[in-house]
């Protein structure tokens, strides 16, 4: 692999660095505080990439108010025009780029491809978005008076991403923040910079063809800068992506200064199997949302609340089906579950079993750690299924991690209830063939959640729609419909074009 990558690695622009990648012209560190990648596909180290620290941030952050004066005023179309190119430019990457997206991650090379593929979407959408950036006009109380509303530009926006969607969650925000006519700071997760370097060289280059000047896209890595964008009253909007204990901090600090947050975090989304599902479907949606990505992704299925006629039935189906599960390189096709993130989620998944064998869960598929020549990362784990109740604290928590977990109900609204009886209110689904199931599942008294599928697992989204959950998965939407909104600021306009000066309400002042 390691060829194989150093080449991957040349066609995206990003081999000369080794030991201490100088980010020199995309941003990135003078400081002298290095940090590595190590790949969880086999343990071994990619890069040391330096980190950026204040005063990196700061030249940032200052070429970034300067550029926002430029692109502002750039049209939008004009604007969009630039974003079909990130997305022309992804699509001749897009072999390297998903390559290196499973290597550095850990995910399958068939999700990698499809997270570049999700980048090209989202560049295609915000191209037509350009032309759409709509207000509406209001009919004014007064004579010839005009009131309408524009939406404008906010400024600098900040994307915090997490490692599990190393690309993705990037271009979901930066190809809306830039047709609206932001300018981007990207924070990566340092778990993943490698990933972030690439993407963000390929904008630069789009950028640079354009004469755009530097600063409308910016990479910081290294943890410094997340701490320095929550308190910076400069950056208009900070977008998070990841766990609900970091967002509480971001969102509190952002909060405390008055900026905008979009707040994208945890998840514990369950499936309702009903009795009148298709389960051969069932056990593919289920299946696959437990353990692709490892269990790694904001919309895995964490839990399955099965009906009880057929509870029995489906969790014989679903060991089977756990039986035939091929763990390994997610660079080979042949397998279906990839490593860990690294081995600290390792060591979460461990800790996760045993709390829930301590409060009580009855494992009928057993966890483990995988060792031997085909693990040598010790980031590869045994995807397991436990019995439970949904109070247990474990169950209430998101395990970033392949543990299912199976709880048994008699009727739909105890169904719903189990599932929207969790602190997060992510991805939801429920199986059935059943129009009122389906219909009551959907309305006001079923999922809390901000997504909501039949006959589809949790797993994924199409970006088309909007994308976000509700209670401590942070309310904030990405992507699709008009989550646009959240990278703009509204203002209503009134004009007076009449002789007179009506006040509003009928109120007279004369003089
Ligand atoms: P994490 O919270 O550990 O890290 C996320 C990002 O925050 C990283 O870039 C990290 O460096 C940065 N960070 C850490 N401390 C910070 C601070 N004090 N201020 C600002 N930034 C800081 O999450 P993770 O382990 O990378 O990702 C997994 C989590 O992300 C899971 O909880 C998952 O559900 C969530 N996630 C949510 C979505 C969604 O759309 N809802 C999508 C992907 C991942």
């Amino acid at each position: 692999m390691q060829n194989n990558i150093n080449s991957v690695l040349k066609n995206l622009g990003i081999l000369e660095f080794n030991p201490a990648y100088s980010t020199g012209k995309i941003w990135g560190g003078s400081d002298t505080q290095v940090i590595a990648s190590y790949s969880p596909v086999d343990g071994k180290k990619i890069a040391d990439i330096q980190t950026a620290g204040k005063e990196d941030y700061e030249k940032v952050i200052d070429t970034a108010q300067q550029a926002f004066k430029t692109w502002r005023g750039i049209p939008a179309p004009k604007r969009g025009d630039i974003v079909r190119q990130l997305g022309d430019a992804l699509r001749a990457h897009k072999e390297d780029l998903g390559t290196l997206v499973s290597y550095e991650m850990g995910k399958s090379l068939q999700e990698g491809l499809g997270e570049v593929q999700e980048m090209i979407d989202i560049c295609d959408f915000a191209v037509g978005l350009s032309r759409q950036l709509y207000g509406l006009t209001m009919h004014s109380e007064r004579p010839h008076h005009r009131m309408y509303e524009q939406w404008h530009p906010l400024g600098i926006v900040a994307v915090i991403s997490a490692f599990n969607f190393p690309v993705a969650v990037w271009s979901w925000n930066t190809a809306l923040a830039l047709v609206c006519g932001n300018v981007c700071v990207w924070k990566p997760s340092s778990k993943t910079p490698l990933c972030a370097i690439a993407c963000h060289r390929i904008l630069a280059e789009v950028l640079a063809a354009n004469d755009i000047p530097e600063g409308v896209s910016s990479l910081v890595i290294g943890n410094a800068a997340g701490d320095l964008i929550n308190n910076d009253k400069r950056v208009s909007l900070v977008s998070f992506t990841g766990s609900t204990r970091i967002g509480r901090i971001v969102s509190a600090a952002v909060a405390s200064r008055f900026g905008k947050s979009i707040l994208e975090l945890g998840g514990n989304n369950a499936i309702i199997i009903s009795k009148e599902a298709d389960l051969d479907m069932s056990i593919i949606g289920a299946v696959f949302g437990a353990v692709g990505t490892a269990g790694q992704r904001c919309t895995s299925t964490r839990r399955l609340i099965i009906q009880e006629d057929i509870y029995e039935d489906f969790k014989n189906k679903l060991v089977k089906a756990y039986g035939q599960l091929r763990i390994g390189d997610p660079l080979d096709q042949h397998n279906h579950v990839g490593p860990l993130i690294d081995t600290a989620a390792v060591d979460m998944y461990t800790k996760a079993i045993e709390k829930g064998k301590a409060e009580g869960a009855n494992f009928v598929v057993e966890g483990a750690v995988l060792s031997g020549p085909d693990y040598t990362s010790g980031c590869y784990v045994q995807p397991c299924v436990a019995e439970v109740e949904n109070h247990y604290e474990i169950v209430q928590e998101e395990t970033f991690a392949p543990i299912l977990y199976l709880i048994k109900y008699k009727t739909l609204e105890e169904a719903i209830a189990l599932q929207n009886n969790v602190p997060q209110g992510l991805s939801s689904a429920i199986m059935t063939l059943n129009l009122r199931e389906a219909e009551l599942f959907l309305s006001a008294a079923g999922s809390d959640c901000g997504i909501a599928n039949v006959n589809i697992g949790t797993s994924g989204a199409e970006i088309g729609g909007a994308f976000g959950g509700e209670k401590e998965t942070g309310g904030g939407r990405e992507s699709g419909s008009d989550a646009w909104r959240g990278y703009m600021r509204r203002q209503t306009n009134t004009i007076n074009y009449a002789a007179t000066l009506p006040l509003a309400q009928g109120i007279k002042f004369d003089l």
